[in-house]
Formats: structure tokens, C-alpha cells, sequence
């Protein structure tokens, strides 16, 4: 009571300043422990019962509050890693730089990280940061007050106990979140030189969430959005590809946009932006994976990255055509450039390279609509990825549209009315076929003689 009043007298930062964190009660955020994945549940009532604290934080709490299904569930605890190990049967210690514990219950596998400590303090625990501020290495252990300083956004330092369901909140994230902001802990500036992903977060967070992000949280990110030029590229990816899958990447990307964050960030972003074509395919492609991340639709990692590289594809390809290279050998010439290029900043693995190709391949199948050809494209293993794909190029206007429906219309047919829908062959085309199937037969002929010689 007294501590309310004086908050309200003196202001938001009393709590943090005296270091006594807000105790919420299950009246007031409404959270309940079953919600909790019975696992996590588990996992923080068996540290707690070897005497150490032990609460779900994070992202979950975050979700739970904002009537979001939580993606998972972390565990905080001031135990150290070997004793989180020792706590439980089936565990282990993974990570050498920062040690986290994994504990399997049941089906579940539970994050559980020991308390971070506060870098940049006047002991000897002092982070090592680079030119620029931003953190190289935080592997210090500490109290909670220093681990929720340490986090992000005020609505990310939650702590929840399930034991007596309440929620320990050293930032006032309770009530951000529910006046619908986002605010760093901590000076914004600061706190992005230290770590720049965190003006990626900040965007992806507020888009998920729906947040304003504060103005002092929103203002320095433009004038330092170069930074994000430091950040390790895997890392960076992983950022970008969490953006793109949150269910809410037009929002994101629109945003990004608006905070001057977009140049540099995907070496592919900034080529798309600047192709109107291009813009109209990406924004579609994304539409729609939003749609499916939504109604919990899976998505294929190969065919997001397939759009968002493609303007680039058909810009290599009209340029090694204009070169004089025929048009097949031309797309795979550009299919290969682009992905060399890509995969030396993004971690495109090989299998997802391979799914993209044949969905690039599969383009020009779509065109050829007479004779056996249509049958074999509808037969290939990635028919139905590439179809969706020529959707999408249709819609951006990349392609008429008669083409897509044509397909649809084949696909749907039934044999006879299928064999009915082919188009004539051009008589130049069958001319061409004979005369290939001529060469052919005589180089046939020509190794046979080769042999019995
Ligand atoms: P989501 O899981 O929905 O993507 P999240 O906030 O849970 O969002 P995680 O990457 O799972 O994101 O991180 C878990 C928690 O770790 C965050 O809620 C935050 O408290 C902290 N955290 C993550 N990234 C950072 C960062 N770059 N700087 C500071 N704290 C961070
Ligand atoms: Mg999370």
C-alpha cells in the first residue's frame, strides 16, 4: 500500500531504484498455473523443492498476460547449472559460453538458465564489449534484480511462481503491457549498442504483441540501425527468420521500413524494396505465410526463401539470356549464382538450396502446356509447392493469370477432360522435337559404331 503510493508520488522508477520488486497477485494479471505446461510445472516445483527459486520467465509470462498461447516455456533459478543437473534424473548441461540446462519431462524439454548477472559493473565481471558497445560476453551468474536488469523490454523481466501464482516484476512490465507498450530496460541507446538484435526484437515484439513501442525506446533505433552491420550474420538470420515466421511478418517488414531498419539487414530485403514488382510478389508471399503461421499451418522454410530471392533470380536470368545463354540453362546458371551468393551470408542448409531450386525449375515447366509435359510437372515431388508459387507470380502480376487457372483447372480435371484442356503443339515445336529425337538417334547409333569398332 505504502509502496503504491509512494510509486505513484515519486514516479515509475521507485521500485526498480529501491530494488524491491512489485509482488502481482493471481486477482490482479489473472494467470493461473494451469496454465503452465504440466513439464515446466514440474521442473520449477522439483528445484523449489530442493530449496533453490525457480520461476517461468520470459517470452511465456509475456504471452500469458497478452492472452497468447506461449510458443514454450523457460525456467529461471538461482541454482547453478550442476546443481539444476543434479536436481533432475534426466538432464543436461549443453552450451560452453553461457551453460544452460536441459530437462526432459516427459515429452517436454524445459530450458532451465541460471540468474545472469550484470555486465559492465565496477568489478572485475565487467562484459567485454567491441568498438561499437556491443556485448561479447555476459557468462556471469547473479541475483534476480540483476537478471531481470539484463533482459530487454520491461514485459519480458517477468518472473512467475506457479507455487503461489504470483508474478514478480522488478520493470513494471505488468502494467506495459497492459497500457500497450514496449519499453527497454535500462537507456535505449545503450542497450542496442550493446546488443543491436534488439531493434529487431523490438519490431517483431511490438508487431506480435501489438505494442507502441515507447518514444524513447523507438527514437535512437534510426539513427542506429547501422549497427545491425556487426552482428554476426548466423545470428542475424536466425533474428530474420523468427520475423518472418512470427505470423506477423507484413507487419514487421512494414515497420522495419518505417524505422530505417530494412537496408542491410537481408542482403535480399534490399533488393526487393527496390523492384516495384518485386515489393508486390514479397509482400503476397508473405501475406501468406502470415495466413498459414496463423492458423497453424506449417510452413516450408525452402519455399519463403524461394520468394524472396526470386526478383533476383529473373533479373540474373534476363541478363545471362541478353548474354546469349538459352533460356534453361540460363535459369540454372542464375539459380546457382543466386544461392552462392546468399549462402555465404545466410544459413541456407543444402536440403533447403535443393527445395528451392525445384521450385525455381518448375517455372518454366508451367508454361509448356501440350503433350506429356504437363502430366510429368504434376507428378513431381514438389508440385505442389511450385504451383503455389506460380499463384503467388500470377497475383503479383509477374504472369497472367490464365496461366495459374489453367493449372488449377488440369489439376482438378478428371482424364478425358484433362486430355481435352492440352493445347495444340506448336508445329515448329513438334518440328523441333523430331528433329532433336533425329540427333539423338544418331548419336545412338553414332557410340553404337564407336563400340564395335
Ligand atoms: P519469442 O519466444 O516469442 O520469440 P521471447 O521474448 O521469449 O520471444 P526468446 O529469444 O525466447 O524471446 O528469449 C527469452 C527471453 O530472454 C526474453 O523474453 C528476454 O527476457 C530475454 N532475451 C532474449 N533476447 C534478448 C536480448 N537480445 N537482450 C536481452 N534479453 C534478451
Ligand atoms: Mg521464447
Amino acid at each position: 500500500m505504502i509502496r503504491k503510493f509512494i510509486s505513484r508520488v515519486l514516479g515509475r522508477k521507485t521500485t526498480s531504484l529501491a530494488g524491491t520488486p512489485a509482488v502481482i497477485g493471481v486477482k490482479t494479471h489473472g494467470i493461473r498455473r494451469e496454465a503452465i505446461s504440466a513439464g515446466c510445472r514440474r521442473t520449477v516445483e522439483t528445484l523449489q523443492q530442493h530449496g533453490y527459486q525457480a520461476f517461468i520467465v520470459g517470452g511465456a509470462v509475456r504471452d500469458l498476460l497478452a492472452g497468447i498461447p506461449p510458443k514454450d516455456f523457460d525456467v529461471a533459478t538461482n541454482a547453478t547449472p550442476e546443481q539444476v543437473r543434479q536436481s533432475f534424473r534426466r538432464s543436461r548441461i549443453i552450451g560452453r559460453r553461457f551453460q544452460i540446462v536441459h530437462v526432459m519431462a516427459g515429452p517436454e524439454t524445459i530450458e532451465v538458465t541460471t540468474f545472469r548477472g550484470h555486465h559492465g559493473d565496477q568489478d572485475n565481471h565487467k562484459a567485454q564489449t567491441d568498438a561499437q558497445g556491443r556485448v561479447l560476453r555476459d557468462n556471469v551468474f547473479g541475483s534476480q534484480q540483476e537478471d531481470a536488469a539484463r533482459r530487454d523490454f520491461t514485459v519480458n523481466a517477468l518472473y512467475f511462481d506457479p507455487t503461489s501464482e504470483t508474478i514478480i516484476d522488478y520493470h513494471h512490465g505488468v502494467a506495459d503491457l497492459k497500457q500497450k507498450t514496449l519499453r527497454m530496460i535500462g537507456e535505449p541507446k545503450t542497450r542496442y549498442r550493446e546488443d543491436p538484435v534488439r531493434m529487431l526484437r523490438a519490431v517483431r515484439l511490438a508487431a506480435k504483441l501489438d505494442l507502441v513501442i515507447d518514444p524513447a525506446t523507438r527514437r535512437p533505433i534510426r539513427e542506429l540501425a547501422d549497427l545491425i552491420e556487426n552482428v554476426p550474420p548466423s545470428r542475424l538470420f536466425d533474428e530474420m527468420l523468427k520475423l518472418l515466421t512470427s505470423g506477423y511478418a507484413v507487419k514487421c517488414v512494414q515497420q522495419l521500413r518505417e524505422e530505417g531498419l530494412h537496408h542491410g539487414l537481408l542482403p535480399l530485403l534490399d533488393v526487393i524494396f527496390e523492384q516495384p514488382l518485386g515489393e508486390r510478389f514479397v509482400m503476397l508471399a508473405l501475406e501468406n505465410t502470415d495466413k498459414r503461421v496463423r492458423q497453424g499451418k506449417r510452413i516450408s522454410s525452402g519455399f519463403l526463401f524461394a520468394t524472396l530471392l526470386w526478383h533476383e533470380v529473373l533479373t540474373k536470368w534476363e541478363a545471362i539470356k541478353a548474354g546469349g545463354e538459352r533460356p534453361i540453362p540460363a535459369l540454372f546458371q542464375a539459380m546457382d549464382s543466386v544461392l552462392d551468393v546468399q549462402a555465404e551470408k545466410l544459413a541456407i542448409t543444402r536440403r533447403i538450396a535443393t527445395d528451392i531450386k525445384d521450385i525455381w525449375a518448375l517455372q518454366p515447366r508451367f508454361e509448356q502446356r501440350s503433350g506429356k509435359r504437363p502430366y510429368s510437372v504434376l507428378e513431381h515431388l514438389r508440385y505442389r509447392a511450385g504451383y503455389d508459387f506460380l499463384l503467388l507470380r500470377a497475383a503479383s502480376g509477374e504472369v497472367d493469370e490464365t496461366l495459374a487457372q489453367w493449372w488449377t483447372d488440369f489439376a482438378n480435371a478428371d482424364g478425358e477432360a484433362r486430355a481435352a484442356m492440352l493445347l495444340p503443339q506448336k508445329p515448329d515445336e513438334k518440328k523441333k522435337r523430331r528433329r532433336r529425337k533425329r540427333k539423338s538417334n544418331g548419336a545412338t547409333s553414332d557410340s553404337a559404331s564407336h563400340e564395335t569398332a
